[in-house]
């Protein structure tokens, strides 16, 4: 009798550690069904994995650096980016110098699968965008706005291609289909600005961010002075004076500016006869949903060069 009533319990005992492992297991699978995780460091990387492993199954992607963050330039590793670095399949990143908040990603991460979409693009030295920065900045090396530029974009996206199939190979199919759809669509705005550029009254120009720089060089724009606003650098009375100057003697001059910033000196124009100030969306920040985000701040770039043309 108290035997069978001891076998009872542990049979209901059983049953239900069963059930339970069961529902565990079912509801683990339920809200846990990709293959594979997909880290990407900020923003305009995140946007650009999203298209390319767009209806791929069973793929996660998450961005390190939340969407709002803009440039990198300031980004510190938080303890939430070290579990998602953790959990991940691979790390995409920018590279150029963006995720030097990672320190040295192969000592620090040995066993991460990095993958760096400025593999086979040409790099500007950053001689002048942070030459002014005490501190807190660390001297850059190189520019790492690559993505501005169609031309470079279009590589990471080759890129990002290639690396996914190589982690992924039973999709690749996908991943080309999903690359080679996205790279039409950047040719095609890409030919839209050369275009609106074409039309403008003059293509010299004074940039004052850079972050402008690839998108200047890659759309045939001549940039004939940079300063650099926005990002830890001023600019000094000298700088305003010498840009005042060239702008006279350019007679005819745009003012390129990086809409993350709002700081403007258009009185550098004031010796110049014909001046226009065009904002440029450089991608870098936008909801999170918004998977045409590069392709949407480049229609916007469209219509502000075709104003400035007007
Ligand atoms: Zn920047």
């Amino acid at each position: 009798m108290k035997g069978a009533k001891i076998i009872g319990i542990v049979t209901a005992v059983i049953v239900v550690l069963v059930l339970l492992v069961t529902v565990f297991l079912f509801k683990g699978k339920e809200n846990n069904n990709e293959r594979i995780k997909i880290v990407a460091s900020f923003y305009p990387v995140y946007t650009a994995v999203q298209r390319v492993t767009q209806g791929v199954e069973g793929v996660e992607v998450v961005s390190l650096a939340p969407s709002q963050t803009g440039c990198l330039h300031d980004y510190q590793l938080t303890p939430d980016n070290m579990i998602s670095l953790k959990q991940a399949d691979a790390l995409i990143i920018n590279g150029a110098g963006a995720e030097s908040f990672l320190g040295n990603i192969d000592e620090n991460h040995p066993d991460l699968n990095v993958l760096d979409t400025s593999k086979g693009i040409e790099l500007i030295e950053d001689d002048h965008s942070h030459q002014h920065e005490e501190g807190d900045h660390e001297a850059e090396e190189y520019n790492q706005h690559i993505w501005t530029s169609p031309t470079n974009y279009i590589k990471q996206i080759e890129n990002i291609r290639d690396g996914l199939i190589r982690i992924d190979p039973d999709y690749a199919d996908e991943y080309k289909e999903n690359a080679q759809k996205y790279i039409g669509q950047i040719k095609d705005i890409r030919s839209e600005l050369l275009k609106a550029v074409d039309t403008l009254f003059t293509k010299k120009c004074f940039i004052f961010h850079g972050s402008l720089e690839y998108f200047a060089k890659d759309l045939g724009l001549e940039p004939i002075l940079y300063l650099s606003l926005g990002e830890g650098a001023g600019v000094s009375a000298a700088d305003l004076a010498n840009a005042s100057r060239l702008a006279g003697n350019a007679g005819k001059i745009l003012l390129i500016y990086d809409d993350q910033y709002d700081t403007e000196y258009n009185s550098v124009a004031k010796d110049a006869e014909l001046s226009r100030i065009i904002k440029i969306d450089t991608a870098v920040t936008r909801s999170n949903t918004d998977t045409d985000a590069w392709i949407n701040a480049m229609m916007r770039n469209l219509d502000e060069i075709k104003k400035a043309a007007a």
